[in-house]
């Protein structure tokens, strides 16, 4: 009980100890087991809403508190924040941040699979430790297709060999600065590289590699064998990026980012597959609205015999049953939500789904017993659902409206009717979605193309059937800082349950030590504000 872990000051013992007694006596602690809570047969389904976790002891400070979890059964991240499949949502952009503040970004499946390919591939390629195939020129490469290279992929630093491929004679680098004044595009690269260079040699350890780099003061560090032909190369940006952003999520091996991506379970979806896995994708997430289906789980068996090191996230599922089928086909993870997201009306429509907190307890309840982490998805609103939905038993959560507005989302911001600056956000159901496969949003960077999304419809369906709406939500600046706001309100809420880990808020919640209270309807009313005009600022 959280009581005795109370104050032992002198003075303050003899009504402590009485305080301790007087609480024994009582015959449950105050408060709702999360059991008790749940208990549909006598309140029906529940949503974020409708409870509050009841307070704890503070014997620490917030940032003591560990975010940690799992999304899937081997890879854990250190900020439990996924953001959805969709084309509103997740390309390259919101995948690379959100893996820098220690969260993950599942990259939609409404483009083409070579668009979706590139993004996973832009996303492995955003940090690494070794550049095991870092992109290679030859002495006759012109300054301007140098150039040009550069544009392409972002990075302008290049080693020149003999064949310009990797594994074939060093003979120079050129960089950023070797090019950048350089009027005549037509000059080969052998004219304004750089050929006295510091290498170091094939089998040095990452740890030595990164120690020569930072004694040479240079960008970019190759590798080199006994013959002295190129085998990898580090770069100065890594150091620089492993520093700023400690929480990222990584594989321990080759320090690139960790990437997902959503597909469909049709039989193309089996090719799309293939090219991810070839850009580098470490997580599949099978993106149907009702996962327990014949091709979901035909799917996953074939996955995990076919690619048995990627990991696959099943779903979604809303009942013990659905999760039940997926497990037994071998998911990593599950994916928990149906007709709750913001820009969803299949609830109102297909008269099927689930309320959230209700879905997300029972599943994750049941798949605890397994070892199979469970994604809360959709319906999160603020820090306060995202606390519920990990109380419940989920592992991670995964947002779509709440991180369309910010600046890492496909698409520019624009101001509406109201004059507020906004950015579109439409349910990956919606007509919109479903006819306009290229989509509407089209920033710059926008990847998508036709071959979208199978989510909602079947191909020969003559009337598609909405199950979600279009339209905008407020922007929110980038997610560089509103995913720490997100983390650090966690880290509080956490603080106020007494819990200093999500193990630990896991297992309380168990055992019965977490306590919940059911909210009336004035109850929420009363945790609302109640004043004549305020300004509503979420995080300085
Ligand atoms: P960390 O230092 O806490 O990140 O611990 P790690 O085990 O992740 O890193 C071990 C070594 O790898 C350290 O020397 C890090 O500086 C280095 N390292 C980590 N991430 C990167 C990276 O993205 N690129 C490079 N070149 N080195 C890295
Ligand atoms: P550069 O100096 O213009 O090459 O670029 P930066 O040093 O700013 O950044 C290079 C970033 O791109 C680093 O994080 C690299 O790990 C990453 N990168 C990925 N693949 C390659 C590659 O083939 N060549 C180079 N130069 N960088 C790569
Ligand atoms: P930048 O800042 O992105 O241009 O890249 P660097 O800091 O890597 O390079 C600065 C200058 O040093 C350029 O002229 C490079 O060609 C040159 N340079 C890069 N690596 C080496 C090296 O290993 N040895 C020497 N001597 N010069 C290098
Ligand atoms: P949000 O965070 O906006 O509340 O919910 C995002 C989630 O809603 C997505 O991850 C996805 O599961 C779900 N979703 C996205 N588009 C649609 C749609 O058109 N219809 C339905 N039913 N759910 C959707």
């Amino acid at each position: 009980m959280p009581a005795a872990n109370g104050p032992n000051a002198s003075e303050g013992v003899l009504d402590y100890r009485k305080a301790v007694e007087v609480l024994k006596e009582y015959e449950r602690p105050d408060g709702l087991s999360i059991d008790e809570l749940m208990d549909s047969k006598v309140r029906g389904g529940l949503t974020y809403n409708d409870f509050l976790l009841l307070p704890g002891y503070i014997g620490f400070p917030a940032s003591a508190v560990n975010l940690e979890s799992p999304v899937t059964k081997k890879i854990t991240l250190k900020t439990p924040l996924v953001s959805s499949p969709m084309d509103t949502v997740t390309e390259h952009e919101m995948a690379i941040h959100m893996a820098l503040q220690g969260g993950l970004g599942v990259i939609h499946h409404n483009c083409s699979p070579e668009a979706q390919a590139d993004m996973v591939r832009k996303v492995k390629r955003y940090e690494n430790g070794f550049i095991l195939d870092p992109v290679v020129i030859k002495r006759e490469t012109t300054v301007g297709e140098a150039i040009a290279l550069k544009e392409k992929w972002g990075f302008g630093g290049f080693p020149v060999t003999e064949t310009g491929k990797l594994g074939s004679k060093l003979l120079g680098i050129v960089t950023n600065r070797d090019i950048q004044f350089e009027d005549d595009l037509s000059k080969p690269v052998s004219e304004v590289m750089v050929t006295d260079l510091i290498t170091a040699p094939a089998g040095v350890t990452l740890l030595e590699a990164n120690k020569i780099l930072a004694e040479s003061k240079k960008g970019k560090l190759p590798i080199v064998d006994k013959e002295g032909n190129l085998v990898s190369m580090i770069s100065r940006s890594d150091l620089t990026k492993n520093l700023d952003f400690p929480l990222a999520s990584k594989t321990p091996d080759s320090k690139q980012l960790i990437c997902a991506a959503a597909i469909g379970t049709r039989p193309e979806d089996k090719d799309r597959l293939a090219k991810l896995v070839n850009a580098g994708l470490d997580i599949v997430v099978l993106d149907s609205s009702q996962g327990n289906s014949i091709y979901q789980i035909e799917m996953i068996k074939w996955i995990k015999q076919e690619y048995p090191n990627l990991e696959v996230i099943g779903g979604n599922v809303v009942t013990r049953e659905q999760a039940a089928a997926l497990i037994a086909a071998g998911v990593d993870g599950l994916r928990i939500g149906m007709g709750s997201g913001s820009a969803c009306i299949t609830q109102e429509v297909m008269a099927v789904g689930r309320p959230q907190a209700t879905a997300v307890h029972s599943v994750s309840k049941f798949a605890a017993k397994f070892g199979v982490p469970c994604i809360a998805d959709g319906g999160i609103q603020n820090v306060g659902h995202i606390v519920k939905g990990l109380a419940l038993g989920a592992s991670t959560v995964m947002m779509g409206g709440l991180l369309a507005g910010t600046t890492e989302s496909p698409g520019t911001s624009f101001v509406s009717r109201e004059g507020k600056l906004v950015k579109a956000y439409r349910g990956m159901g919606s007509i919109d979605a479903m006819q306009d496969k290229r989509a509407a949003s089209g920033g710059k960077d926008s990847q998508k193309s036709n071959a979208g999304t199978a989510r909602y419809f079947s191909e020969g369906d003559s009337v598609l059937v909405a199950q979600g709406v279009s339209g905008a939500v407020a922007h929110r600046g980038s997610v560089s800082k509103f995913v720490p706001y997100l983390a650090a309100g966690l880290k509080h809420s956490m603080q106020d349950c007494g819990m200093t880990s999500l193990k630990e808020l896991h297992e309380c919640v168990a055992n019965g030590t977490v306590r919940f209270e059911l909210r009336t309807a004035s109850a929420q009313l009363e945790g609302g504000v109640n004043m004549e005009s305020y300004e509503k600022k979420l995080f300085a």
